[in-house]
């Protein structure tokens, strides 16, 4: 059954419950962009509410506000009425990609999703080429299956290989969906409100995952991770059965059992760690990244202001990194400037997106004395 999303129409009264208190706008890291009120949250609510109601009639500034929004879920976290603004944000933008009123720019996002499987429109045969450098180390029975994601199997091949390393050490090889039928996992064709092109690829993951009768499944990506774990399980009574484990959750354990070492300083060094929103707020995943970077031989580590569930967006969710490079890039440098701040000399990041954005953040604040490192980086080779 495919995942069964509503419209904006039926949260006519749940935004009824929004009395404009602005608890959500400070946070906001949209609002902290752009500055103007429109950004906030609350304005987002409001202008659902009244458009939904035709009152408000200018499709082009309500599409502009509902996708110059990260998707990122403070709102939610801070709203005093206890609804969730993201809720109708979601529904808002299928309404509006289902109207055709999306911004033009995502849609060769989807036409490349739906033609390869990614996001990049890379060739469909290449999301496993990592794998032949650690053949030997991958198993093939579909027992430990790795859910890759589009970003790590095409972009941060290294470190998948090193991931596969670290399981075969830890005597859990992993296994790959054969073929290259893995595909998207389809957040980002939700994020553009595309739901019917969603639900296709739910439908051919589970399709692919439920051959293999997999023991587990383990995500290399946090945005994977978030979003097989909310909705696979809605279309798949089978799939929900299957236990969804994010890697740095057994690596702790590999490390606790002495099969997984950390690298270490020579020196006493400032360390902290960036919640990636799909893992802090959407997963409540944030021990183990913590864990494994405090076990590192003089870690100095200190917390940042917005962590765990009240993490800082890096900027690059709910398509922003495609819909507005500059918001996209002012956020992160935010999100940089809270690191800074704190005198830490290394960022840690569980996600390869918020990693490379960050870097960029990092390189152009000039802070010389800052490394952003991807946790994989702090682990030895094995
Ligand atoms: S989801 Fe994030 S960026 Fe969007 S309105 Fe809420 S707090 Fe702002
Ligand atoms: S915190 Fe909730 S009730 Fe208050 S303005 Fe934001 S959305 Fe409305």
């Amino acid at each position: 059954m495919p995942v069964k999303f509503k419209g904006l129409k039926k949260f006519q009264r749940p935004m009824l419950l929004c009395s404009l208190c602005s608890n959500c706008s400070a946070t906001c890291c949209s609002f902290k962009a752009y500055g103007w009120e429109s950004y906030t949250p609350r304005a987002r609510v409001a202008m659902s509410r009244y458009y939904v109601e035709g009152v408000f009639k200018d499709d082009a500034k309500y599409a502009d506000r509902l996708y110059n929004c990260t998707m990122c879920k403070e709102c939610e976290a801070n709203c005093s009425a206890g609804f969730s603004p993201w809720e109708v944000f979601q529904a808002a933008r299928i309404d509006l990609w289902t109207a055709g009123k999306a911004p033009a720019v995502l849609k060769p996002v989807n036409t490349n999703i739906k033609e390869t499987g990614n996001v990049l429109k890379f060739n469909k045969d290449a999301r496993d080429a990592w794998v032949k450098d650690v053949k030997q180390k991958v198993a093939t029975d579909g027992k430990n299956l790795l859910f890759a994601g589009c970003i790590p199997a095409y972009k941060n091949g290294d470190a998948l290989k090193k991931l596969a390393t670290l399981y075969h050490a830890m005597g859990m090889p992993l296994s790959v969906i054969p073929g290259n039928q893995e595909a998207c996992c389809g957040l980002p064709a939700l994020d553009s409100g595309n739901a019917d092109l969603f639900n296709e690829l739910v439908a051919k993951n589970i399709q692919e995952i439920l051959k293999l009768k997999p023991d587990r499944i383990v995500f290399a990506c946090p945005s994977c991770y978030a979003f097989v774990n909310e909705y696979y399980g809605q279309e798949s009574a089978d799939f929900k059965k299957i236990p969804l484990v994010f890697y740095t959750d057994d690596l702790l354990k590999g490390i606790k059992e002495g099969k997984v070492r950390v690298k270490g300083f020579y020196k006493p060094t400032r360390v902290t760690y960036h919640d990636p929103c799909h893992l802090g707020r959407f997963s409540m995943l944030w021990d183990s990244p913590r864990e494994i970077i405090k076990a590192i031989p003089n870690a100095d580590y200190v917390e940042l202001m917005n962590c765990k569930d009240h993490t800082a967006c890096c900027g690059s969710g709910g398509q922003l990194m495609v819909v507005s490079p500059e918001a996209n890039s002012k956020i992160a440098d935010k999100r940089i400037g809270e690191v800074t701040e704190k005198n830490v000399q290394i960022l840690v990041n569980t996600c390869f997106t918020c990693q490379n954005t960050l870097q960029g953040a990092a390189f152009r604040s000039g802070a010389d004395d800052l490394e952003v490192l991807h946790i994989l980086d702090i682990i030895d080779d094995g």
